[in-house]
């Protein structure tokens, strides 16, 4: 029987790939713009970086992760053994903590430094219940701006990622930016403590898992999508309410900024996002068409506290990710056209087998000087060489017949406009 990637995992075929590539491109280039530089970190860490990091109660690190061990340390596991935790290792479910991790390991930020403006993209793996725009392994393009906490840095960043998506094409009218302020861990506890309470006050109306919720994260709840919960939800106390004056000042400001340049935007205190680390502003883009309940293509926030967490100096942070796959969605649903892998500047066709050695060389001279040639290497008839040069969408087609060889010269004909000359094999490439 053959055997098929695993649920979740995509063959990026090379349609896709090419778009990836492109996206990535257009990513590096408008982040550039800001500042921001590439880095790339490894795919699997330490698992107890996400634990400590992304924080053990998230759905993320307690359900999602896919962990490995290397050969012995798995027998001592299934033998009922404990292993190292320098030996647990799991594949990275996001790009941020991975980011974080090298800029302590490193030193990027020394004291007093410029912050430290980095971008990556890569597969990112999260063991979830796959289904439309949600995948095992999936692609993420992501920014962190490390060393400072200015609501600048904020406004930056998410005016940033409102001209990438622009600039992949996915019209401004199909997304909504949606954003809140977190708090900080001087006004979040006694805010999350009113949430609980609230949530205890209507425990007959949540279900079993936003119970548990009230216990280890209570804010997890606003995410919840069953109903009822949802409406005890709309209820509960806002974060916005609940901001100290420095918080309710920066996110202000955050605002004010985004106004100034022209960036429309919805607030909404329900947006919590997933993760324990966020502090202060987070965002989210969603999209209204062809992503049903997945329709966040990007999202991320400030994480004030996160290097101290795992293992530096307290430094400030922000950042944001946005799911390639998703946008690529976002894309087919507003009708953009997508790039189509593979070139063809000349097709050269051949009549009979005298003619191969010559259209071989022929198509190595004009790769040499540039462009993309192919030929047949099946045998073909004439005809089916044209049906082959026509899918290869080939802008020029040349025929080597007993005539053209005996001449060295051909009749190079253009596909668009079906204009030809004739004119010796080695004047061919610069006529394309
Ligand atoms: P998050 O780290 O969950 O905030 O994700 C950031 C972005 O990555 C989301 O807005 C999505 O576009 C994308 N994303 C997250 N999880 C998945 C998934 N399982 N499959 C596909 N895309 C995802």
């Amino acid at each position: 029987m053959a055997i098929n990637a695993p649920t979740g995992f995509n063959d990026m075929l090379p349609d896709q790939a090419l778009f990836w590539n492109d996206f990535q491109a257009t990513a590096a280039r408008v982040f550039g713009r800001y500042g921001y530089v590439t880095i790339q970190t490894p795919i699997m860490e330490q698992t107890d970086l996400f634990v400590r990091g992304i924080g053990e109660a998230t759905d993320v690190v307690s359900k999602e992760m896919f962990s490995a061990f290397s050969g012995a340390n798995l027998e001592t596991l299934l033998g009922g053994g404990t292993v190292k935790a320098k030996n647990r290792m799991s594949l990275r479910p996001e790009g941020t903590a991975g980011v974080v991790r090298a800029v302590v390991q490193h030193d990027l930020v020394p004291q007093g430094a410029a912050p430290a403006k980095l971008m990556y993209a890569g597969p990112m793996f999260r063991a979830e219940r796959v289904q439309k725009g949600r995948l095992r392994q999936f692609h993420q393009v992501g920014v962190e701006c490390l060393g400072a906490e200015a609501p600048t840095v904020d406004a930056e960043a998410i005016i940033m990622l409102m001209r990438f998506f622009a600039e992949v094409g996915i019209p401004a009218d199909a997304m909504t930016l949606l954003i809140n302020s977190m708090g900080c861990e001087s006004c979040r506890p006694a805010y999350r403590d009113a949430v609980k309470a609230y949530m205890d006050e209507h425990a007959s109306q949540l279900c079993e898992t936003c119970l548990t919720r009230a216990e280890v994260n209570p804010l997890r709840a606003f995410d919840c999508k069953n109903e009822d919960c949802a409406a005890v939800m709309d209820g509960a106390p806002r974060i916005t309410d609940h901001l100290c004056p420095d918080c309710k000042a920066h996110y202000a400001q955050v605002k004010e900024l985004l106004d100034g340049a022209g960036v429309t935007y919805v607030e909404d205190s329900k947006l919590v996002r997933g993760l324990d680390y966020y502090t202060r502003t987070v965002f989210e883009v969603q999209v209204d068409n062809g992503l049903g309940s997945q329709n966040a293509i990007g999202g991320g926030g400030r994480y004030d506290k996160l290097a101290a967490e795992v293992g530096g100096r307290n430094t400030p942070g922000l950042g944001f990710a946005l799911g390639y796959e998703r946008c690529l969605l976002a894309l087919q649903a507003a009708g953009v056209e997508m790039p189509k892998a593979g070139s063809c500047d000349l097709f050269v066709s051949v009549v009979e087998s005298a003619g191969q050695a010559p259209a071989f060389a022929l198509v190595q001279q004009v790769r040499d000087a540039g462009f993309s040639a192919e030929m047949d290497h099946q045998g073909r008839s004439v005809k089916s060489q044209f049906k082959l040069a026509n899918k290869l969408g080939a802008r020029f087609i040349v025929t080597l017949g007993p005539d053209e060889l005996a001449a060295g010269q051909a009749t190079l004909r253009n596909m668009e406009t079906h204009e030809e000359v004739t004119i010796p094999f080695d004047q061919i490439a610069s006529c394309l």
